[in-house]
């Protein structure tokens, strides 16, 4: 089979490889398409180091053989894989929350080949733990990959009361911060407004048609300055990071009105996550802040309903497809900005 595989860090090759076979507990899919993230941009990048040489785990795939021990998959059937795998035993496992394993979950494209590649086997762990998540015949392969990130959104805001919210802002206009402004808007928040430093990256959400009242040039316009004008001096009733620009988050605590929401959705520099905030506002005004790590099968059943249903059109989110034979090609242009992509698919 076809498969991209990184030879050393940095250094990535289309290379024919043997087909894997599914041992004892294992399932083998044939892959429908697999998105490319950011996450694997820094590790194709070598900037960050994975125990594998394929990756992509944001996929959908067919199954194409079933080997025997495994129950209730059957070969032709669709799913999309779940990527987080906890150890299922654990105080957090057990409450259905094995994006926080307190072991150290494992993940598929990261301890378990991935999804650039024409065929990948789940391993049985994964399998057991339920991570095969079926979709329906008329779902696309590439709308499929959408939950993945979609489902680490949903997890990211499940704290935060949106279906009583007024108004909900998003600092980052790549796929992750318009994902997040797309679970405010299909769970009821009424205005959802999203900023970004780049003009040319707000010009783009614009031209897809996206469904957010404002896009905000936040480094023209002061967001505090912006959210004081809008809501008459309350503040916002949420605020999600999706940079990872820590300064965002101050920023974003002084944007929130009382009993007000902050989500931490975006990693910071490891080398520098240290912020200093001002602890008597979050007192004071009973602020709550959230984090955000991957997400659990919950939260991928309500990523893929959104989908499914329409409450989210992930449509035009999908701004280039790519053969596998060109994949270098599409990661040269995900790394691009001026090339205007916001979700890129590999069909291989
Ligand atoms: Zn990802
Ligand atoms: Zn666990």
């Amino acid at each position: 089979m076809k498969a991209a595989v990184i030879k050393k860090p940095g250094v990535i090759e289309i290379e024919t490889v043997p087909t894997p076979k599914p041992g004892p507990g294992e399932v083998l899919l044939k892959v429908e398409a697999c998105a490319l993230c950011g996450t694997d941009q820094r590790v194709l990048s070598g900037e960050k180091h994975v125990d594998v040489s394929i990756v992509g785990h944001e996929i959908t795939g067919t199954v194409a053989a079933v080997s025997g021990g495994v129950v209730g998959v059957r070969k032709g059937q669709r799913f999309i894989v779940q990527t987080v795998i906890g150890c299922g035993a654990c105080p957090m496992c057990r409450i259905h929350r094995e994006n926080l394993c307190e072991k150290g979950f494992i993940a598929m494209g990261y301890q378990f080949n991935g999804g650039f590649a024409e065929y990948m086997i789940m391993p049985q762990v994964a399998v057991d733990q339920g991570c095969l998540i079926p979709i329906p015949d008329d779902l696309s392969a590439e709308i499929g990959t959408l939950i993945e990130p979609l489902s680490c959104c949903v997890n990211g805001m499940k704290y935060i009361p949106l279906e009583h919210t007024e108004h909900v802002v998003i600092f980052g206009g790549g796929i992750i911060g318009v994902l997040n402004g797309l679970v405010a808007r299909a769970r009821g928040a009424r205005l959802v407004t999203l900023m970004d430093v780049c003009q040319s990256r707000l010009d783009l959400l614009r031209k897809l048609g996206l469904p957010f009242d404002y896009l905000v040039n936040s480094g023209k316009i002061s967001p505090a300055a912006w959210v004081k004008d809008a809501t008459g001096g309350r503040g916002v009733d949420a605020v999600v990071v999706a940079a990872s620009v820590k300064t965002l988050v101050t920023e974003g605590i002084g944007l929130l009105r009382r009993a007000g929401h902050l989500s931490v959705f975006a990693g910071m520099p490891k080398s520098d996550p240290v912020e200093p905030v001002d602890l008597n506002k979050i007192h004071y005004l009973e602020l709550n802040l959230h984090g955000a790590n991957s997400s659990s099968k919950e939260d991928y059943l309500q990523a893929r309903d959104f989908l499914v249903s329409g409450k989210i059109d992930g449509r035009p989110l999908v701004t280039h497809r790519f053969p596998l034979d060109r994949f270098l090609e599409a990661v040269k242009v995900q790394a691009d900005p001026s090339q205007g992509s916001l979700k890129i698919i590999i069909i291989p």
